[in-house]
């Protein structure tokens, strides 16, 4: 397993790639935004710990243009501790975790773990399914490349099957984590949606599963 660390903070680098490497990773190392984003575009890694604050290239930038560019290996960022904001900034342009600054070595390794395993899962904002195009970070949906306008329930409710893309969903199920208390709880008012978002998306994308739900 190879990896890449993108850290600006030369003691913090030097003490990360030796836990890596000690850990049995090859590891490659930048110091600066562009150097990382260089290696990060033209070298297989299995996964890249990349810090947020970085000169040259601020972390997220270099993190927007490899999920632009369709590189899809799996990114820890590293964030000042506290900030939501950026853990959230950070999640938004494609991260698949974080740790937040000071953190134990054991966390990253833990983590790092994980996310080489769950590597075959997305790892950019977008989940595509057929022709449609789940946009999470713009809250968008596109068919065929082209946006499909939809109401906020309509968002709502094509987002959570495509999260869970495979998967029976029953109505239940979607009114209980779509809606709040005052929605109107009869579940043919899914039905209506589901029809409507059929009808926009002029597609067999949404199936019933008769008696069950609906799956994409
Ligand atoms: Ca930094």
């Amino acid at each position: 397993m190879r990896l890449l660390v993108v850290e600006d903070d030369a003691n913090l680098n030097r003490q990360l790639c030796q836990a890596l490497s000690d850990a049995g990773y090859v590891v490659d190392s930048a110091t600066d935004g562009e150097e990382g984003h260089f290696l990060g575009d033209t070298e297989p890694y299995d996964a890249v710990i990349l810090d947020i604050g970085l000169p040259e290239m601020d972390g997220l930038t270099v993190l927007e243009k490899w999920r632009a560019d369709g590189r899809t290996m799996p990114v820890l960022m590293l964030t000042a501790r506290d900030r939501w904001s950026d853990k959230v900034s950070g999640i938004d342009a494609g991260a698949d975790d974080y740790v937040a600054k000071p953190f134990h070595t054991e966390e990253v390794l833990a983590r790092l773990r994980a996310l080489i395993r769950r590597a075959a899962g997305h790892a950019s904002s977008e989940i595509e399914i057929g022709p449609v195009t789940l946009d999470t970070r713009q809250s968008k949906v596109m068919m065929n490349g082209e946006l499909v306008k939809l109401t906020s329930h309509e968002y709502r409710l094509i987002s959570y099957l495509m999260h869970h893309r495979g998967e029976i969903v029953s109505r239940t199920e979607l009114i209980e984590h779509l809606y709040d208390q005052d929605f109107d709880r009869d579940s043919n008012t899914i039905e209506v949606f589901v029809g409507r978002l059929r009808k926009k998306l002029h597609s067999e994308v949404i199936e019933t599963v008769r008696g069950l739900g609906y799956r994409m």
